[in-house]
């Protein structure tokens, strides 16, 4: 297995090997204390879900929730599910060299993995740590997902009361599965080389795809947003209007305040 080398370690969407894992290899067993009160399988056996007859158990993932685009070093092997290090590593790994003003992380745990973000980040390499005070950073839970998580979580993280969500639902990030999972059946046979080239090959393949039929998607997605951004506009209008200006002024300030700053009381 050893004698199994990548055509090009780090130069598509697997993050370099031989790097990632020397920074897993620094990390000792992570148990990760959830105190959501959902019952997501994520959060449940984000430290328990292996099978110990396979060196790798699976990826984590960076997806670009609004396109469902692979970033680039976006990906890394799990060994014992979803370990925070894995994830924080190709976040960051993805981050690297692109510059953002605005960070937007949608993750089915977020409620749990934002807790402690800043502080590992330190820990990772100079060129990995990303300075969350020079952007604008928020975590959300995709909208199908946080119905699995109890009332505080679905207040706290749903992209309906973010600014400058629009309509995204964040599930971008999940649906790409549904394209790399066939692909196990073949990849779980394979050496670790070919597997990650396999996996490249794939993952090349999805982008390009979205690329070319990405025109024809938004000229769709456009002419229903149109009509219906009129719409929910005037039914909006009509609601209001059926409560004294003041009183709507105060709630629209509350609204404004805590999503200036979540530690105001949220309104939601
Ligand atoms: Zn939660």
């Amino acid at each position: 297995i050893k004698n199994d080398p990548e055509l090009g370690p780090g130069w598509a969407y697997c993050a370099n090997e031989t790097h990632y894992q020397n920074e897993m290899d620094q990390y000792g067993d992570q148990t990760e204390i959830s105190n959501c009160d959902s019952g997501l399988h994520a959060i449940d056996h984000a430290n328990t879900r292996f099978s110990k007859n396979c060196i790798v158990n699976g990826v984590g993932n960076v997806v670009c929730a609004r396109h469902t685009f692979v970033g680039k070093t976006s990906a890394g092997d799990l060994k014992k599910g979803e370990k925070y290090c894995s994830m924080d590593y190709v976040l960051l790994s993805t981050l690297v060299n692109v510059v953002v003003m605005l960070l937007v992380v949608s993750y089915d745990i977020a409620c749990q993995w934002n807790i402690n973000f800043q502080s590992r980040i330190a820990e990772f390499p100079p060129a990995m740590r990303l300075n969350l005070n020079n952007i604008s950073f928020a975590t959300v839970i995709p909208k199908f997902h946080i119905l699995g998580h109890g009332k505080k979580c679905q207040s706290l993280w749903s992209l309906n009361y973010r600014h400058w969500m629009g309509r995204t639902d964040g599930e971008g990030v999940e649906r790409e599965w549904s394209h790399i999972n066939p692909v196990a059946m073949s990849t779980k046979v394979m050496g670790p080389g070919a597997r990650h080239d396999t996996l490249d090959d794939h993952w090349g393949a999805w982008n390009w795809w979205k690329i070319v039929l990405m025109g024809r998607h938004l000229e769709t997605k456009l002419k229903e947003a149109l009509p219906m951004s009129k719409k929910h506009h005037a039914l909006l209008n009509a609601l209001s209007a059926t409560f004294p200006a003041g009183t709507v002024a105060e709630w629209t300030k509350m609204v404004n305040d805590w999503q200036e700053d979540t530690s105001q009381p949220n309104p939601f």
